[in-house]
């Protein structure tokens, strides 16, 4: 190249960079606003979705998607669930459309929850909202092949791990409390949603970048497996979740700060009497706030980072699992599908396979 052509890129990197970080800009104020009218984040993050579907981010407008529900042999009320999403395979073949960046652009060995990768990665299409919350600050990202009408990952701006801190000796990660506090009240702002948080080797992706996920449930009444199981209650906000394939516990109740520190103080009993025992502890833990923004739930779902995934399913088993809702995206577990091959029993065995005792 000679050097005549080298200045001329260089100018288009820069213009491509001046244009992407003013239409952040712009994008956040418009944002901002919608949060600032509305009083919780559920407007910016329609917006964002509109957005990035504008833009060809969003791959997948979940048109493919269909949906399968299997009762419970002996409780016509409640069921487990299949979504196929046959788009969801293509996800990993992103990247590879990037285009190589300028030296000194890629971070973190290319770390696909690092802003300043993002821009590279995805050609200036991918954009987020700036949030803080606990004194954190947060990118809101929308999921390119998400798994629900909105879903979105919340990461942190910094490059820290997913896994928590429970010695608190390792400063950069996340505590227990800081884990479940963020997420309660990422939930009050975003009421109805669905938010979690996948210990490392349970469902998480990107293990080393720190994120919660949300998302928007189908319609208004949609209410998932997990949270139609029978409890068996401690108190009137502590109880242990019964007849489920997977173990877990939930804390409920109409004032948040309550709520959060019972389910602080009993996850972090939990992990610290067992951690020296079982080393590869993890966990799935989940807030949802009501859409009336007057209760809080919060679950905590144990698992093994040893046990991420089921021998009779091609995929990580992950949240949406563990709220009873396989994910399936192979052509022959279509064709089981299709062959009425499978039934509550069998989901419930393949979540089985991953079950840590409480
Ligand atoms: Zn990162």
């Amino acid at each position: 190249m000679n050097m005549h052509k080298i200045d001329a890129n260089m100018h288009q990197i820069d213009t491509d960079k001046r244009r992407y970080h003013n239409s952040w800009t712009e994008l956040n104020a418009e944002m901002r606003a919608l949060e600032t009218r509305d009083g919780n984040l559920l407007g910016a993050v329609e917006h964002l979705r509109e957005h990035q579907l504008e833009r060809g981010f969003i791959r997948d407008n979940l048109g493919a998607v269909q949906c399968y529900r299997f009762p419970h042999p002996d409780d016509a009320a409640r069921f487990l669930s299949v979504q196929y999403n046959p788009e969801r395979v293509n996800r990993l073949k992103i990247r590879v459309n990037a285009i190589p960046p300028e030296r000194g652009d890629a971070i973190n060995n290319d770390c696909f929850l690092c802003a300043s990768n993002i821009q590279w990665q995805h050609r200036g299409i991918e954009f987020g909202y700036d949030v803080e919350q606990d004194n954190t600050h947060f990118h809101v990202w929308m999921n390119a092949y998400p798994l629900m009408p909105l879903h979105l990952v919340i990461a942190t701006c910094d490059h820290i791990p997913q896994a928590w801190n429970l010695d608190e000796t390792a400063p950069g990660q996340f505590t227990i409390r800081q884990i479940i506090t963020n997420l309660a009240e990422l939930s009050a702002r975003m009421p109805g949603y669905v938010g979690f948080y996948n210990g490392e080797g349970a469902g998480t992706s990107v293990p080393k970048h720190f994120h919660y996920q949300f998302f928007r449930r189908r319609s208004v009444e949609e209410i998932f497996p997990l949270e139609l199981a029978p409890a068996h209650a401690i108190d009137d906000i502590e109880s242990v979740i019964e007849d489920y394939p997977v173990e877990g516990m939930c804390w409920q109740g109409g004032d948040p700060d309550t709520v959060i520190n019972r389910a602080v103080e009993s996850v972090e009993h939990w992990l610290r009497t067992r951690i020296g025992l079982r080393p590869t502890l993890s966990a799935n833990i989940f807030a949802m706030t009501d859409a009336d923004g007057s209760h809080l739930r919060i679950y905590f779902v144990p698992r093994d980072k040893d046990l991420g995934h089921s021998p009779h399913m091609a995929g990580m088993i992950g949240s949406l699992e563990i709220l009873g809702e396989l994910v399936l995206t192979t052509e022959t577990e279509k064709h089981d599908l299709d062959r009425g091959d499978v039934d509550y029993q069998k989901i419930a065995r393949i979540l089985g396979d991953i079950r840590v005792p409480l």
